[in-house]
């Protein structure tokens, strides 16, 4: 299994804060961050401040989640902005924690030939492009097919 980054690195940034985590060990996987409705137990990803299933007044909690995933849909991306390496596969990953949630991702560890709608995928994080003012890595939650 391939070990998963504990931490950034000094040249890298992370895509957005309070949206992933790394693992916290090395037995651990990396983790979106989603929201919990305390009234209705609705999961959102990203989390948002109030729930939008039962519009409950609520904070919503925070809950890890998305170690594991289903491609739900793709297209693979051969044109773009030059600080992205091309081509990258996008994916709509549909997540097993609530109903109708899916996280948005690039799919790593796969050529687009061998991506199969409905394959199970597990979560990494890895880099998405080049920080266009700082030339770090941007780094941020991914997806690959679970092989193990
Ligand atoms: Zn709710």
């Amino acid at each position: 299994m391939k070990k998963e980054k504990m931490k950034l690195k000094e040249n890298e940034i992370p895509v957005r804060e309070g949206i992933f985590v790394f693992p916290k060990d090395e037995n651990d996987t990396p983790h979106l961050i989603g929201g919990k409705c305390l009234d209705c137990g609705d999961i959102c990803f990203p989390k948002r401040i109030l729930c939008d299933a039962c519009e409950s007044e609520e904070p919503l909690e925070e809950v890890l989640i998305g170690e594991k995933g289903v491609l739900n849909t793709y297209t693979v991306v051969r044109l773009g902005y030059p600080n992205f390496d091309l081509p990258y596969i996008m994916a709509i990953v549909t997540l097993p924690e609530s109903d109708d949630l899916h996280a948005v991702a690039q799919l790593e560890d796969c050529e687009p030939e061998e991506v199969r709608i409905g394959m199970q995928l597990a979560i990494t994080t890895g880099k998405i492009k080049t920080d266009f003012s700082t030339g770090k890595d941007v780094i941020a939650y991914k997806y690959r097919p679970a092989r193990d």
